[in-house]
């Protein structure tokens, strides 16, 4: 079975990767690679400020992305 992120799973409230959750209980300056098979996001970042931005391939690059933790409640 495909793993779904919660940013992008087609089923409402089932996904296997919550990304909001992850990025609460990630420490700053962490990082956690995720994998989902729906969208292009491989990681959760946590900056020394407690910042976080998500990670997107994008042309086989990991480009940074900044969101609020409020953006990814589900
Ligand atoms: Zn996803």
């Amino acid at each position: 079975m495909a793993e779904f992120c919660s940013q992008c799973s087609p089923f409402d409230n089932e996904y296997d990767i919550d990304i909001f959750k992850i990025a609460l209980k990630l420490k700053n300056g962490h990082s956690k690679n995720i994998l989902c098979e729906g969208c292009n996001i491989r990681a959760v970042y946590k900056d020394e400020e407690g910042l976080i931005y998500l990670g997107k391939l994008e042309n086989k690059e990991i480009k940074l992305y900044s969101v609020k933790l409020e953006e990814l409640i589900k």
